[in-house]
């Protein structure tokens, strides 16, 4: 991958954080629960990169996709920055490019992905 093709990546997934961090918030807006009416007004009183410590000592991500979407995106971004993007997280093969460019927030190859998911529901 080329440093083009690596910025491109990046602005998809920083225009994506950014439609999925407001919709989050939203979101907890509307649950109509306490504990998500606290966290949303804790939200909006911190940075973005303080949301996933916030939210993460209060809610399960896996009841709120859009949560867990946010930490993917955040995780891709912070491997762009460290230069370990595309790459799987699980055996660190190249991941292909026509592959990330269906989810640039992808973390595990085909092979791996696949894994985890029999893992997950067996
Ligand atoms: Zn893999």
């Amino acid at each position: 991958m080329n440093a083009n093709q690596t910025k491109d990546f990046q602005s998809k997934l920083k225009i994506e954080l950014d439609s999925v961090r407001c919709e989050f918030l939203n979101e907890l807006k509307d649950a109509q629960h306490e504990f998500t009416g606290e966290l949303a007004s804790m939200l909006e009183n911190s940075t973005p990169g303080e949301w996933i410590d916030l939210a993460a000592t209060k809610i399960n991500p896996n009841q709120f996709p859009r949560f867990q979407r946010l930490m993917e995106l955040e995780a891709a971004l912070c491997q762009i920055d460290i230069g370990q993007f595309g790459y799987c997280c699980d055996c660190e093969t190249k991941l292909e490019l026509h592959y990330l460019a269906k989810d640039p927030a992808q973390q595990r190859c085909p092979i791996c992905e696949e894994k985890k998911r029999k893992k997950v529901h067996n």
